[in-house]
């Protein structure tokens, strides 16, 4: 079969040449022998070769970019694709008998369309676009090969998949059965619903963030008098509510709309050896809004000396920034209220859409609309796990401040 032919407009082959790895409908003035899920050669206007990617007529997204060089695409090539993303996690990774990171976080390790994560001895794969879903035994095959995989789990159930025109798939891909939770060590011990969970099953992007929190309670106690409090809105599973531990001595709020998150963050205090039954006053879970509780513990006038917000996507695309704007601010206004002179604010946005400046405005609005006063400690982002790749800015979707409060 020949191979699909995919030629540019006259003077839209630049962002190509510079990497990016998307190709929009409105860039392409011609399609030869293109089939949906299968590999393209993409071509200047006079013909000359820019790159190989895969083709789907039904995505705005009309291709997307594989390699920049004619090269076959086979499985030596994806084992060393998946190689190259593993040395980057085998030099970062912290030591664990039960690890988990982000193996392939798609377009910003240069494979567009896959993200790869892994708990202890599970890999969970997630295929986004149709080529990635047509070639995921291959996939799974060199995964093998190269990292010694036998349990392939697969969640492929992100509405994103509608733009493609697939279906969603929640199944065993290799090896099994799948337990009902897998554990995982980072320094601190948690259970992942790998079939169940939100995204694979955990947040792995917060784990360096959750350290430094964790660094931060660790110091509060040592010098500060009494039970530290931390609020945790948007807690999920209790992430970091129990990487910062210290169980005896801090009481965490734990605020999330999911009960079977809330759930999973009990058990988790249970796994790290805390027995709540015995110590009622150490970690609270409450099925709530978090823009409510926000609210609602302004007006009881508590107070805190840590405060997370990890909302979820508030502005999953442009046309909503302007709402999302508000939200963010009205949870960073109430959160300012809640923290005691000295403390600490963790704040996060995941949308894609508000820039790292953006988002600073958007928290000062709400520190002078509370009338207090903040010093930037930290710009956070994604952990190392999560790499952006500098020709593709759309990847570094999560962008924090860790801020001290006066
Ligand atoms: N901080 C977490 C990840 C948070 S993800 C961690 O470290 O693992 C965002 C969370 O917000 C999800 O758990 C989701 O269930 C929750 N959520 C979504 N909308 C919410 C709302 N309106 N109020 C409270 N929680 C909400």
């Amino acid at each position: 079969m020949t191979e699909g032919i995919v030629r540019l407009k006259r003077g839209r082959e630049k962002p190509v040449r510079n990497r990016h790895p998307w190709i929009f409908s409105g860039a392409i003035a011609h399609a030869e022998n293109a089939v949906d899920g299968e590999l393209v050669r993409v071509l200047d206007h006079k013909n000359r070769f820019l790159a190989r990617g895969y083709w789907n007529s039904k995505s705005q997204i009309q291709t997307r970019i594989l390699a920049w060089t004619d090269e076959p695409i086979d499985k030596a090539w994806w084992r060393a694709k998946l190689q190259h993303a593993l040395g980057l996690r085998q030099n970062y990774a912290a030591a664990s008998a039960k690890p988990a990171y982000r193996l392939v976080n798609a377009e910003s390790d240069f494979l567009p369309g896959l993200v790869i994560d892994r708990y202890a001895d599970w890999y969970v794969l997630q295929a986004l676009t149709r080529y990635i879903d047509e070639q995921k035994q291959t996939i799974a095959d060199a995964l093998r090969d190269v990292a010694g995989v036998e349990n392939i789990y697969e969640r492929s159930d992100k509405p994103a998949r509608q733009n493609e025109g697939l279906a969603s798939s929640n199944a065993l891909l290799r090896g099994g059965p799948l337990p009902a939770l897998v554990e995982i060590e980072e320094g601190l011990r948690y259970w992942v619903d790998i079939a169940r969970g939100q995204k694979t099953g955990y947040y792995l992007d917060q784990s360096e963030n959750r350290r430094i929190l964790a660094g931060l309670v660790a110091r509060r106690l040592t010098d500060g008098p009494g039970k530290a409090r931390l609020l945790n809105v948007f807690s999920y599973t209790g992430g970091f509510a129990i990487a910062a531990g210290r169980f005896g001595s801090l009481h965490s709020v734990n605020v999330d709309a999911s009960r079977p998150a809330l759930e999973l963050a009990e058990r988790n205090f249970e796994l790290n050896g805390f027995d709540l039954s015995a110590h009622g006053d150490t970690a609270e879970f409450v099925l709530a809004d978090g823009f409510d509780y926000l609210r609602h513990s302004v007006r009881k006038q508590e107070s805190f000396d840590f405060v997370v917000l990890d909302p979820p996507k508030l502005a999953p695309s442009k046309r909503q920034i302007q709402r999302a704007a508000r939200g963010y601010k009205d949870l960073n206004m109430n959160a300012f209220r809640l923290i005691n002179d000295g403390g600490y604010l963790m704040t996060f946005t995941c949308s894609g859409g508000i820039s790292r400046d953006l988002f600073r405005k958007i928290v000062f609005g709400a520190l002078a609309d509370a009338g207090r006063q903040a010093q930037v400690i930290r710009s956070l982002s994604a952990a190392t796990d999560h790499p952006v790749s500098l020709s593709f800015p759309e990847g570094e979707y999560l962008k924090g401040l860790l801020l001290r409060v006066f």
